[in-house]
Formats: C-alpha cells, sequence, structure tokens
C-alpha cells in the first residue's frame, strides 16, 4: 500500500512541475512516507529525521516533509520534535500535497495537516504509476476489523471501497501502458463493496471484482493482498478456484495458530476455520501456494500456544511468512493486555520460526529442479547483463539466461536447473 502511495505522491509532484532528484545532495525537497504498523518502523523514521537535519542545514529553502500513517498517528507533535521538519501529512492529506509544499516558505511556515475529510478516491485513479509489467491498485482504503493489536484503524479510518467501474477504468488505463499484471491492494481485500453493500458477507464484491478484471483481455495476471480470513467466504473461494488469471498464490494471515490467541487478538476466526479456507482453496486449486503474517509474541502467548501457530504453518506448508515479534502500539487495547512477553521470549520464537521456513522453502525449491514453468519476465537481472528475472504464478523468483525474442514483459517457460533460498535457476525452452 505504501509503494503505491509513493507512485501517487511521485505522480502528483510530477504534475505541480517538481522532478525526481538524481541523489540526497541534489534534491530540495525530501519525502518519508511512512509506515505506523510497528514500533520498530517509526524509531528508524525518527533516526532518519534526526540524520536529515544536516541536509536540511546545508542550503536554504531545502523542504522536509513527512507523510502517511506515523504523520497521521502523531500528527503537530512531530513538529515539536523536529524542529527541521516543514510538513507532517497524514494519509488523506496526500493529493494535497504539491499545495502544501508550495505554501511553505522557508523560516516561517510548517503544517500539519491530518484532516481525514473525505478519501481522495478521484485524485488515487489519477495516480498511475510509471510503467513495468506489474502495477498496483488499491480498491479499499483503511480497514474495519479492529484488530486488537493494530493501530490501522486509526491512522486510516474505517474501510472505504472504490467503485468498480473506477478500478476497472483504471486497470484498463494501465493495461493500455504495457501492464499485464494486476495487483489488487486494501487493508482487507476480501471485504471489498460490502460496506456500500450493507455488510451481506455471504455474497462477495471482491470476487465479482476479479471476474471482471478477469475480462479484460490484456490483462494475464491478478495478484491481491491482503484477504483477511474472516471475509474469506466461500463466493471468494469460488470465485479464486475458477478466475485462470488469478495467480496460484493466495496471501493468508494467520497471525496465530492459538485459539485463544486469535481470540484476545479479534482476528474473528478461529484456526480450524482458517484451515477449513486452505483446504478448499488447495482441493479447488491443485498446486496454490501460500504465505502468510504471523506475529510471535502477542501478550499471553504460551509455549503451547506457540507450538500451535508453529504446528498450523507446517501442516499448511507456507512458501512464505512474514514473521513479526509483537510490538506495542499507543492506544491499542493489547498494549494493555496482562502477559507482555520479554524480547528475548520473542527472538527465540521468531527464530524457531525462520529456522523452520528456511528448511522447508529450500526443500520445495530443490524439489522443483526438473520441472517446468511459465514466467513473466518482470526484470533485467542487477547482478549480470545476460540474465532475466522472471515470476512464477506461484509467486516464485526465477532467474533465467538471456535469449533472443525473451524480453521483460514476456512470458516464457523456464526449465528449472538449480534452486536456492531465495530463488529458482532456470533455462528458457
Ligand atoms: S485486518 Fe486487523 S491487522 Fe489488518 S489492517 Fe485491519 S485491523 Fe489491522
Amino acid at each position: 500500500m505504501n509503494i503505491r502511495d509513493s507512485e501517487a505522491i511521485s505522480a502528483l509532484l510530477a504534475a505541480a512541475g517538481h522532478s525526481e532528484a538524481g541523489s540526497l545532495d541534489d534534491a530540495d525537497i525530501v519525502l518519508l512516507n511512512t509506515c505506523s504498523v510497528r514500533d520498530s518502523a517509526e524509531r528508524k523514521v525518527e533516526g532518519y529525521l534526526w540524520k536529515l537535519r544536516s541536509w536540511k542545514e546545508e542550503r536554504k529553502g531545502r523542504i522536509l516533509c513527512i507523510v502517511g500513517c506515523m504523520a497521521q498517528s502523531a500528527g503537530g507533535s512531530l513538529l515539536e520534535k523536529f524542529p527541521h521538519l516543514d510538513i507532517v501529512a497524514g494519509t488523506s492529506a496526500i493529493s494535497r500535497l504539491p499545495e502544501l509544499i508550495s505554501n511553505v516558505s522557508p523560516g516561517s511556515g510548517r503544517f500539519s495537516d491530518t484532516d481525514e475529510g473525505p478519501l481522495p478516491y478521484d485524485d488515487i485513479s489519477t495516480h498511475v504509476s510509471s510503467g513495468g509489467v506489474s502495477a498496483f491498485i488499491p480498491v479499499t482504503r483503511g480497514c474495519s476489523m479492529n484488530c486488537s493489536y493494530c493501530i490501522v484503524p486509526q491512522v486510516r479510518g474505517g474501510e472505504k471501497s472504490r467503485p468498480a467501474e473506477e478500478i476497472i477504468e483504471e486497470a484498463r488505463s494501465l493495461v493500455d501502458r504495457g501492464v499485464v499484471e494486476i495487483f489488487l491492494l486494501g487493508q482487507n481485500v476480501a471485504a471489498y463493496g460490502l460496506d456500500r453493500t450493507a455488510g451481506k458477507n455471504e455474497s462477495s464484491p471482491f470476487a465479482a471484482l476479479l471476474a471482471k478484471i478477469a475480462e479484460i483481455k490484456a490483462v494475464k495476471r491478478i495478484r491481491f493482498t491482503s484477504p483477511h480470513p474472516a471475509s474469506f467466504n466461500d463466493a471468494l473461494i469460488n470465485a479464486v478456484c475458477e478466475i485462470r488469471k488469478v495467480c496460484d498464490s493466495i496471501h493468508l494471515p494467520l497471525q496465530s495458530g492459538s485459539d485463544r490467541i486469535l481470540t484476545a487478538m479479534g482476528r474473528r476466526y478461529s484456526s480450524s476455520e482458517y484451515m477449513e479456507i486452505v483446504a478448499k482453496l488447495k482441493a479447488g486449486r491443485p498446486g496454490i501456494s501460500f504465505s502468510t503474517d504471523v506475529i510471535v509474541g502477542f501478550p499471553g502467548e504460551t509455549d503451547d500456544d506457540f507450538n500451535d501457530t508453529r504446528r498450523i504453518l507446517n501442516d499448511v506448508g507456507f512458501d512464505q511468512e512474514f514473521i513479526f515479534k509483537y510490538s506495542k502500539r499507543k492506544n491499542t487495547p493489547a498494549a494493555e493486555m496482562d502477559g507482555q512477553i520479554p524480547l528475548k521470549t520473542k527472538e527465540e520464537r521468531n527464530k524457531i520460526l525462520l529456522d523452520d521456513l528456511k528448511t522447508r522453502i529450500l526443500a520445495r525449491n530443490r524439489s522443483m529442479i526438473g520441472s517446468e514453468m511459465e514466467i513473466l519476465i518482470d526484470a533485467d537481472s542487477p547482478r549480470s547483463n545476460n540474465r532475466l528475472i522472471g515470476k512464477s504464478s506461484s509467486n516464485k523468483t526465477v532467474v533465467v539466461e538471456k535469449k533472443a525474442g525473451i524480453a521483460v514483459g514476456s512470458f516464457a517457460t523456464a526449465v528449472i536447473e538449480d534452486a536456492t533460498l531465495a530463488a529458482l535457476y532456470g533455462r528458457l525452452k
């Protein structure tokens, strides 16, 4: 989501007459687009803001700006804490950035704009990415799930869906510019449209949206993230199984395998309900791969709870896991819960899951040696002029030697000859 917001900011500033600087030294304006999901991310931004003090003081007229979730959450207090900061722009202020920047008169004007106001959907649709074979399209903003550890509903508000026609129009304009893979984004994409249909959870406006996008001939692949398991109903499961343009790779955040912890997290599903979704998808779409998010060390997590999580991760056999050590977020119920877990325990649990994951991925990747897979070439290799990088439908990175007639944007078949933890290595057929 933040990458897509950064694309939007770049496009807005370009339209206002600014251009991208080649380096920090050349820059007149620096914008930090921030996330506040984890405490460590905020600490990094604060550290970087202090480092930018000398950059700001080196040349008169430079403008320093912080945007996004951290700006929304901390607001004007950031101006007090960082005297060299000029603009604090919250999550709804993106479309007002050119105006805010032009209003800053060095030494006299500093602004904090965290007004919620109407969400800038009209502006988002004009903020298309600058090119490439894949492009992000936000379908919702905000989130209404209110997980007990999460700050997103506070900083981005409740879920609001974009009109389907607007999303489809954006997809059409992207394919006209060479995009073949559409990545639909939202905090809970599976609930897309339910805010517009009085919460009729048995239907799936998101499934209908997938079908509409798949009808666009030039769209070859569709991916999406993240669907909340509580909103992943049978209508959506059927759509994923039936629409072949939807990739063989689903990101399904688990967070914990312990029902006790899931309840404390406010996640609204049990481990068996989660496994039911996985089983239905595996049955309806053989070969599908899964990735997930997991939190270790949530308040009150016992060894038994952790072992429940570990068991489910191994049972599903995820191809990728984003493992986070629980960190307190201000004004969330979990921050006040008893049973906060020591950092050392979180680190030990984190390491156990990472070791499991590495072992599993390496074995899985090696098992693919000798197989053939269709890949979409999405980049030249940054390490070798003779190589290209592609992605399989199951989201495996595949490195191949160049071949005449195959370039970025091509689909090709790779024969896998070698495998590491990070990638598969193949020969183009
Ligand atoms: S689903 Fe839960 S964790 Fe995800 S953004 Fe919404 S509140 Fe946060």
